[in-house]
């Protein structure tokens, strides 16, 4: 059995003890956001600063950057590194960088907390034998023409370095299509992550090559369970020295967050933004509010069929203790025990009219 076939269920348990520092498995996505290459320390620092305050969890930047033309922009080398190391330090977000060669491999793991491997060099077997003996997490992105087995097989030689940190990155495959970049193909992401338990991300502005896709593709990957995302986010993306028509510029950004539900209330600026954010919460509550009561009748006519009584006290402290023993920072248990007795005294009075 291979490597890959062989991790289960357990690995998938261990996924969030191996990715201690990268939230990695902690239930929220891992959110990469930041620009496509390294331009400036004015230009990384404002988009760590910017991304960390819209919910971000690690700062992405390429540094190393594998370009097919040799007249675009080649990256900043060992300085765009330093620059990196620079925002980490401003903003504390752990830094996603790209590796292209095996003799960068010990320069570039001084300065990053997750060595790329890019679509590119998906099949570089000497670099796949050697990036993971750094002992950092590996973000290995799929190749551009890598099948699912192709694509897990190169996972499998970091694994066998003895390396188990290794995450996916779906970032699109080359189609017959041409109004996108790339062909974002969730399929074959979803069926890598259950085939690995690795986990497995999706990057949507390398996929769509478009930042009005970024979007719906953002929603359908966390909707399918992807563990979390890559965005290109720039200050001034059109004046990006790369991928320009990708990138999201800060407000941008922080709108995809808001869509994702993974804006932070510290991002909210205004008391009318939060406001709105309020507004839109409560017709949420409201929408589930009327979808459990709806529950409720039907368990109602249900036990009345059965000749059970509506009140049905045990059942109710088991509810009420399970939601306050889930209550988090925001809510109390008492206070969580306070507003589901009053959900539960509406459901009840519905039930006892059905009754009636
Ligand atoms: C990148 O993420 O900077 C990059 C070059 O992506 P890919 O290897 O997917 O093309
Ligand atoms: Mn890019």
């Amino acid at each position: 059995m291979s490597v890959v076939e062989g991790l289960t269920a357990e690995t998938k348990r261990t996924v969030a003890g191996r990715f201690a520092g990268l939230r990695l498995g902690s239930g929220r996505p891992m959110i990469i956001a930041g620009p496509c290459s390294v331009e400036s320390e004015e230009q990384i620092v404002a988009a760590a600063r910017a991304v960390k305050a819209a919910g971000a969890t690690a700062l992405r930047g390429g540094a190393f950057k594998p370009r097919t033309s040799p007249r675009s922009f080649q990256g900043l080398g060992e300085e765009g590194l330093r620059l990196l190391a620079v925002a980490r330090a401003e903003t504390g977000l752990p830094v996603v960088t790209e590796v292209m060669d095996t003799a960068q491999i010990d320069l570039v793991a001084e300065y990053a907390d997750v060595l790329q491997v890019g679509s590119r060099n998906m099949q570089n077997f000497a670099l796949l034998k050697q990036v993971g003996r750094a002992g950092k997490p590996v973000l290995l992105k799929r190749g551009l023409s890598a099948t699912l087995e192709e694509w897990l097989a190169a996972a499998e030689y970091i694994l066998e370095s003895g390396n188990d940190q290794v995450i996916l990155c779906e970032r699109g495959i080359r189609t017959f299509e041409t109004s996108t970049r790339n062909t974002l193909d969730l399929s074959t992401a979803i069926l890598a992550r259950t085939r690995s338990g690795l986990p497995v991300i999706v990057d949507p502005s390398h996929a769509a090559g478009r930042r009005d896709l970024i979007e719906p593709l953002s929603l359908a990957a966390l909707a399918a369970g992807m563990d979390g995302l890559m965005i290109e986010v720039h200050p001034d993306p059109d004046r990006a020295l790369s991928d320009a028509a990708q990138q999201l510029n800060f407000e941008q950004f922080s709108r995809l967050m808001a869509r994702l539900e993974l804006l932070p209330a510290s991002a909210l600026e205004s008391i009318d933004a939060c406001r709105e954010e309020i507004d839109r919460l409560d017709e949420r509550i409201l929408d589930l509010l009327l979808r459990r009561m709806a529950a409720a009748r039907r368990v109602g006519q249900l036990k009345r069929g059965a000749g059970l009584p509506v009140l049905q006290e045990d059942r109710e402290h088991a509810l009420i203790d399970r939601l306050a023993g889930l209550a988090g920072d925001e809510l109390a248990g008492e206070e969580v025990r306070e507003i589901w007795q009053a959900i539960l005294a509406v459901s009840r009075r519905a039930q006892q009219a059905l009754h009636a």
